[in-house]
């Protein structure tokens, strides 16, 4: 059964099929800039595995770790769908916040702690890694 979603205005839906191949909580600056203030929670995917529908709109730069970063958010509400990166080329990092059950893919670390503000909430059951960790894979389920 896929796992399905949408963005705050309906306009993007997502459907995920599978396993999350983890999951993190990021605090790089570039997260809490579209996160609001937080950072933002991901869940890993293979491109093949994510099914979009509408318009979305792109931004893309470079991320704290020096990858060229893309960003797909919902061209009418702005909500963020999904974000690609080339330091993991064929997967999705989908927003959790995409998805009508916000407890089907818990984050399984925390990333770029050292940028996180003092007032963070950094779960200290989950491993925490100050900067960038390794790419996601099939070993990180
Ligand atoms: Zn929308
Ligand atoms: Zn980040």
């Amino acid at each position: 059964m896929p796992v399905a979603g949408q963005c705050l205005c309906g306009a993007v839906k997502i459907a995920v099929e599978g396993n999350a191949l983890g999951g993190r909580t990021c605090w790089c600056r570039t997260c809490q800039k579209f996160g609001g203030g937080n950072g933002t929670t991901n869940a890993f995917f293979r491109d093949e595995a994510v099914t979009t529908e509408g318009e979305l709109s792109w931004y893309e730069n470079i991320a704290d770790s020096g990858n060229i970063t893309r960003r797909a958010f919902c061209s009418n509400c702005g909500s963020h769908v999904f974000t690609m990166g080339s330091g993991a080329p064929g997967f999705r990092g989908i927003r959790v916040s995409m998805f009508n059950d916000s407890n089907a893919f818990p984050p399984q670390a925390v990333i770029w702690t050292e940028s996180a503000p003092s007032w963070a909430a950094l779960d200290p059951t989950l491993p925490h890694f100050p900067k960038a960790p390794p790419p996601p894979s099939q070993q990180d389920r």
